[in-house]
């Protein structure tokens, strides 16, 4: 029941009209009673700061952030956490009394979902892509302590920054193209699809086939639209373990809710309504 004393939580982004995060946290919100709602707007860049600073006016409990104002968000807020400064990216905002404070919650989703299949950190980790998701996907296995990563990407400057980033952080780091990140997976105990290739619409679209996917490895696919894409198909193949993205959809979606709330997430709720939505006809990947 929404009354005067409910709180808001939402995503701000453009687009989000297929967002399935509305789903996900109603239910959450429904399974534990609390008088919460999470809503989505359809934001401009021209008009980011006001809406940040409405959220903030009108006491919003907290908000998501997704495409294209991850990066440009930050300038808005009061303050921003290690995970997000690490990162240079915020997807979650907490309100905290008039204070805005932003997170990255991404980078707990990569890795709890990776946690899921124990990942072995003797060999190395390749990434494929260097944007946002990449960059959490990293710290997530920096944070995993993985040594070595791997960070294939279509451009190779972008590969190099990221690099540069790992090395600074005592960890080793090889950067190179797409071709060549799929002869180097062959040795890595652990491969994540940072970019939108095999998203719905393009759904026969892989970035590495089954013969370059070693047997034991994990390959986490952060495209969760379809929910089995070819390259979790191509894993399985390889008889490597496939995890869907929509484990961090849910993780980060978890976290976020324990930031808002204070209470611990019921992630099984919050994985079954983001399945439901999905199947209901998602067609892209806006959060
Ligand atoms: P981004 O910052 O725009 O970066 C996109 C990356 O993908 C870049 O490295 C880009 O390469 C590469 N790329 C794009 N199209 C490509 C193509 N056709 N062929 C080869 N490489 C291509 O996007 P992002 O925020 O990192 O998101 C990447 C993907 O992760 C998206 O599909 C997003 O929906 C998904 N994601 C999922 C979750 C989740 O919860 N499961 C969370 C975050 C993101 P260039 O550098 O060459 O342009």
């Amino acid at each position: 029941m929404i009354d005067s004393d409910t709180r808001l939580c939402c995503l701000i982004g453009h687009p989000v009209g297929h967002s399935v995060s509305p789903q996900m946290h109603n239910a959450a919100f429904k399974a534990l009673g609390l008088n919460y709602i999470y809503l989505a707007f359809d934001v401009g860049a021209e008009d980011l700061e006001t809406a940040v600073l409405g959220l903030k006016a009108l006491g919003a409990a907290g908000f998501n952030v997704t495409i294209p104002h991850k990066i440009s968000v930050m300038r808005f807020l009061d303050e921003v956490d290690e995970s997000a400064r690490a990162v240079g990216a915020v997807n979650t905002v907490v309100n905290a009394g008039g204070v805005l404070r932003g997170f990255n919650t991404d980078v707990y989703g990569v890795r709890e979902a990776l946690k899921i299949a124990k990942p072995s950190r003797s060999e190395p980790a390749l990434v494929i892509g260097a944007g946002g998701a990449a960059r959490a996907s990293i710290a997530a296995l920096l944070n995993l302590g993985f040594q070595e990563i791997i960070i294939a990407n279509r451009t190779l400057e972008r590969a190099r920054e990221l690099a540069r980033w790992i090395e600074d952080m005592g960890r080793s780091a090889i950067a190179c193209g797409l071709e060549e990140g799929r002869m180097r997976a062959r040795r890595c105990s652990v491969i994540i699809n940072a970019t939108p290739i095999g998203m719905h619409p393009n759904i026969s679209e892989t970035p590495i086939e089954s013969d370059d996917i070693p047997g034991g490895a994990i390959v986490l696919d952060l495209v969760y639209n379809p929910l089995k894409t070819r390259l979790l198909e191509e894993a399985e193949r390889a008889g490597a373990k496939p995890i869907s993205g929509i484990e961090v959809l849910v993780y980060q979606g978890a976290y976020a809710f324990r930031l808002w709330t204070g209470r611990e997430a019921p992630v099984e709720v919050m994985r079954a309504a983001a399945i439901k939505a999905l199947k209901r006809g998602g067609s892209n990947e806006s959060r």
